[in-house]
């Protein structure tokens, strides 16, 4: 796959309907003891660096508006400052993510 081929959105997977679904399933799995586990550990999957269990947020390794979905393997604890970076560098599920999805407030 090229890189141009990389950042073509399809629009299957920007679909509404599926992102939807792919949150809720996110949202779910938040919820569960193998995502509180993972963050008990509290280490940033890409700084590597520890944080306390709630500066950590839930990402994406393939975001989900290039197909990715909400599973296990998919779903990585990140630390707000490589959150913050990551989402510079993929400006269109910035753009995505602030149309179709309001803040959400986990707490
Ligand atoms: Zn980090």
């Amino acid at each position: 796959m090229s890189d141009d081929e990389y950042f073509f959105l399809n629009p299957e997977h920007t679909d509404p309907k599926r992102l939807k679904k792919e949150r809720e399933k996110a949202r779910e799995l938040r919820q569960s003891s193998w995502w509180k586990q993972k963050i008990a550990q509290g280490l940033c999957h890409y700084c590597g660096r520890k944080f306390p269990p709630k500066e950590l947020t839930m990402d994406h390794l393939v975001p989900l508006a290039r197909g990715g979905t909400s599973t296990k393997n998919n779903l990585v604890p990140a630390c707000k400052e490589c959150n913050a970076k990551k989402k510079l560098k993929t400006p269109v599920d910035e753009l995505l993510s602030q149309i179709s999805q309001k803040p959400e407030n986990d707490e």
